[in-house]
């Protein structure tokens, strides 16, 4: 059955490296990979044509489709729009439409980028581990929060953390389905010992861990697991935290792999419905030069396959593709080294869909 997929450029370099992931996965159709492409505005792009960074067109064609392949929003020239006119509100409001609950991010390290990271190389090289952050709740979301004056005179600052046992369980049950699709090892961080929101995250998680009996569930403290990321990065499978902890942790290991231009990412639903796209930004810097790095939303794209789209076997594929060509020494300028095959956006797509005709 054919599958709909909604692509959302954006803007910057979101165009450029989107067109060429299209161009990748359509090279599979002979292989009986059968998807059909719809493109609509969002972000910058959104508000030049419609006023507004999610146009009602965009929410409707990704209402019709059965996953999002977004590119990237953001730009100077819309850095002085009202907050509600910018940008990056297309992506949360995306988010917050389809309840987009489950952020997952991969940190991998292709043994041929192992030195670009900061750490030593045997440290990273081969690592593959995943973040799960849950992403509509937490001290972000929570009320009350605010400043104000308090009876002492002072100014006061507070928020509020907050989770539901069913906000916990339900990304409880994507952590262990993830896992059950990997090492089988998930690891729950929180701050147990000193937060009462944490202690019944814990509690949750090991309540639902009775309904996976196949998966090894292991706690760490949120400050244990920011040192242990950097000492001994390799010991994880799946970690999965909540939206404060998580998004500290998760930037913190994209940056052991040292290439921005390499992860991707997915926001699911409880429906497995996803908005998958890269973690890195619009580079307005050197977009339109045909110089990025489409790898990490080619990547992006094996994670819809994967989680939304139920093809593992073509998500292995493309992954597969991406080794070969980075064994194959192609690089685009952000991961250049020397005496490598230096290419750009489109020709780095070239590379891809070659791997996939020759079979990886
Ligand atoms: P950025 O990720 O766009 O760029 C940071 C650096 O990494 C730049 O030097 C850029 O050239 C490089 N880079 C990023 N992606 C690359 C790729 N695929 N290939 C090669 N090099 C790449 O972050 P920034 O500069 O802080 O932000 C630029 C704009 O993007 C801002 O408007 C910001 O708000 C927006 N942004 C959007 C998202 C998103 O759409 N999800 C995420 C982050 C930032």
């Amino acid at each position: 059955m054919t599958k709909k997929i909604a692509v959302l450029p954006g803007d910057g370099i979101g165009p450029e490296i989107t067109e060429q992931c299209v161009r990748v996965l359509q090279s599979l159709r002979p292989s009986g990979l059968a998807l059909e492409f719809e493109t609509a505005a969002v972000g910058g792009a959104g508000f030049d044509q419609a006023k507004d960074p999610l146009p009602q067109a965009t929410v409707d064609l990704c209402e019709s489709a059965d996953a999002i392949l977004f590119g990237a929003v953001g730009g100077p020239q819309y850095d002085n729009l009202p907050r509600p006119m910018r940008p990056e509100q297309g992506l949360l409001r995306l988010r917050k439409h389809f309840d987009l609950f489950a952020n997952l991010r991969p940190a991998t390290v292709f043994p041929e980028l192992a030195h670009a990271s900061t750490l030593k190389p045997e440290f990273v090289a081969g690592l593959d581990l995943l973040i799960l952050r849950e992403l509509t709740s937490d001290i972000y979301f929570g009320q009350p929060r605010g400043i104000h004056q308090n009876p002492q005179g002072l100014r006061e600052g507070f928020d509020t953390m907050r989770y539901n046992e069913a906000e916990i369980s339900r990304i409880a049950h994507v952590g262990f389905q993830t896992a059950m699709k990997r090492q089988r090892r998930l690891c729950s961080v929180d701050k147990a010992n000193v937060l009462e929101t944490t202690q019944l995250w814990r509690e949750v998680m090991i309540e639902i861990a009775r309904d996976y009996p196949d998966v090894e569930l292991s706690h760490m403290y949120v400050d244990n697991a920011a040192m242990q990321l950097v000492r001994r990065p390799k010991q994880f499978d799946v970690i999965v935290t909540g939206n404060m902890f998580g998004d500290i942790l998760s930037d913190e290991a994209s940056m052991l792999t040292g290439s921005i231009g390499m992860l991707p990412s997915a926001s699911l639903n409880d429906k497995k419905f996803g908005l998958y796209e890269p973690i890195h930004g619009s580079a307005p810097d050197i977009a339109g030069r045909g110089l990025a790095n489409p790898l990490a939303i080619i990547l992006s794209a094996a994670m819809m396959l994967r989680y939304s789209l139920d093809l593992a076997g073509f998500a292995d594929q493309l992954e597969a593709a991406v080794r070969k060509v980075l064994a194959q020494s192609y690089r685009t300028a952000d991961i250049e080294e020397p005496g490598c095959k230096l290419v750009g956006t489109s020709s780095m797509a070239d590379a891809v869909i070659n791997a996939l005709r020759e079979g990886s």
